[in-house]
């Protein structure tokens, strides 16, 4: 049996992802070196606290950063980060929480930052205090909001979130003059491998997390956490395996292996030739496509995040037929997922097997040459 049938025998059709690193569609495919690594450390038990801090120390000299922590997860480094900016490491602080009487909880973000993910600052305790605008943010309302007092400010990186925000170094500055740490949130934040120490070493940001189940290829429940070994210490006693708050987003001893064997893969990775088979197979989309009619077939630049990651966006006539298309595309099986944004599929060839890359041409060429099921369709979208 094809391993990758494993979810037929619960009636669940496997996905092929040419949308991009969702969580929910399962983030990504893993390497085999990745599964390798996780199939041998299921095999042993290890003491976790050991694992957890060698592993660490090996994370941040690949990464060059001072400190690092395998978590859960981009949104689990959130809220640890915030766990370690709120208690600063006081073993009977955290031993109370979530008592957080007396303790400074205020979380400035810039409201350009506003992102789903930021209730995971909440879920820790954390209060976010909002500056600026959808528009703009001055520099005295970011130092107006310091002046109150606060744990921590919440910088959330990607050219995708536009200029409205102040920049990292102006918000890093203003934070250390109140002895405030900056957090960023990298999730999506990679490629370029130069992101991982861009922020922290070259930044001056006080830490940075970045999701293992996105452009990583790690396991889908694995993230990192890296900066200063004082705040990355004091978020590792917040964590499992100490019977604490964050106690809840554990990491296993699979996960940690899984992430080291993606985090060493990837720093291996030749990333220029690695690009170019993308844009061979965006041209080869594009190819089977050319002689679609109403179709409107161009080479992005960049992912959703801001990426350098070439998509393929395929513009419908109307955002409807969109819709209709990237239905037909997910009743297939394997159902084929593409981001619709629109009137436009984009689609993304970086999680796509190389084995799938033709099925995903045909599908596509499928759905877009289908009539359009404006009359008597019954598609719900
Ligand atoms: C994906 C993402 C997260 C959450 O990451 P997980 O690893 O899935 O927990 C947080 N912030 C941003 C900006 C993201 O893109």
């Amino acid at each position: 049996m094809d391993p990758r049938d494993v979810y037929a025998e619960l009636g669940v059709r496997r996905v092929v992802n040419a949308a991009t690193t969702l969580t929910a569609l399962g983030g990504t495919t893993l390497p085999a070196e990745v599964r390798d690594a996780m199939v041998a450390a299921a095999q042993s038990c290890v003491s976790m606290e050991e694992l957890h801090l060698a592993a660490g120390r090996r994370v941040a000299s690949l990464t060059n950063n001072e400190s690092a922590l395998v978590t859960s997860g981009a949104a689990a480094a959130m809220a640890l980060a915030v766990l370690a900016a709120v208690t600063g490491g006081d073993p009977a602080t955290i031993a109370r929480l979530p008592d957080d009487t007396d303790l400074e909880r205020r979380v400035i973000i810039h409201c350009a930052h506003r992102i789903p993910y930021d209730r995971a600052v909440e879920l820790a305790g954390g209060r976010l205090v909002q500056i600026g605008n959808a528009i703009q943010t001055f520099e005295w309302e970011l130092e107006g909001a310091l002046a109150q007092g606060a744990a921590a400010v919440l910088w959330v990186a990607g050219d995708h979130l536009g200029g409205a925000a102040l920049p990292l170094d102006t918000t890093v500055r203003l934070a250390h003059d109140h002895d405030v740490p900056v957090i960023v949130d990298a999730a999506a934040q990679l490629p370029p491998v130069s992101n991982l120490w861009r922020f922290t070493r070259d930044g001056g940001a006080d830490l940075a997390f970045f999701s293992g189940g996105k452009a990583l290829r790690g396991p889908q429940a694995s993230g990192l956490l890296v900066g200063r070994r004082g705040l990355v210490e004091a978020a590792r006693l917040n964590a499992a395996p100490f019977q604490r708050l964050a106690r809840a987003m554990k990491v296993g001893k699979e996960e940690v292996m899984g992430l080291l064997a993606a985090l060493e893969l990837y720093l291996s990775l030749d990333h220029d030739q690695q690009s170019r088979g993308w844009d061979e197979a965006i041209e080869n989309w594009r190819r089977t496509l050319v002689d679609v009619p109403d179709v409107t077939l161009r080479r992005v630049d960049t992912n959703e995040a801001g990426q350098p990651v070439a998509r393929l966006e395929v513009r419908l006539v109307t955002p409807r037929r969109a819709r209709q298309v990237a239905a037909r595309l997910w009743e297939r099986d394997p159902r084929v997922a593409v981001l619709e944004v629109g009137a436009s599929l984009y689609l993304s060839p970086d999680v796509v097997d190389d084995g799938d890359h033709a099925y995903v041409a045909e599908c596509l060429h499928e759905a877009l040459t289908a009539a359009d099921d404006r009359e008597g369709g019954n598609h719900v979208g």
